[in-house]
């Protein structure tokens, strides 16, 4: 998902995030949702637009499973 204002792009890949929800809780931009399902556990990327680059989901997430690139 991409964040034009602020030149975000915020990459999740679902093939590994194992639903831990530590980006979700290091997150005070509430860019990120939970998604549960009987079987499967990941996040969304739900506002875009909310998110400031700050990166703190990238740096507590043990999975590599989320990406956030600020091109400026
Ligand atoms: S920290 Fe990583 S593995 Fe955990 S919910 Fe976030 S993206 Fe998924
Ligand atoms: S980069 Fe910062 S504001 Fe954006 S989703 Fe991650 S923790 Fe939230």
């Amino acid at each position: 998902m991409m964040n034009k204002k602020r030149d975000v792009l915020i990459q999740v890949d679902l093939d590994k995030c194992v639903g831990c929800w530590k980006c979700i809780e290091r997150c005070h931009h509430n860019v990120l949702a939970k998604v549960e399902l009987p079987l499967q556990k990941y996040i969304v990327v739900d506002s875009a637009e909310n998110c400031i680059g700050c990166l703190h989901c990238m740096s507590v997430c043990r999975y590599q499973a989320i990406r956030v690139v600020r091109s400026r």
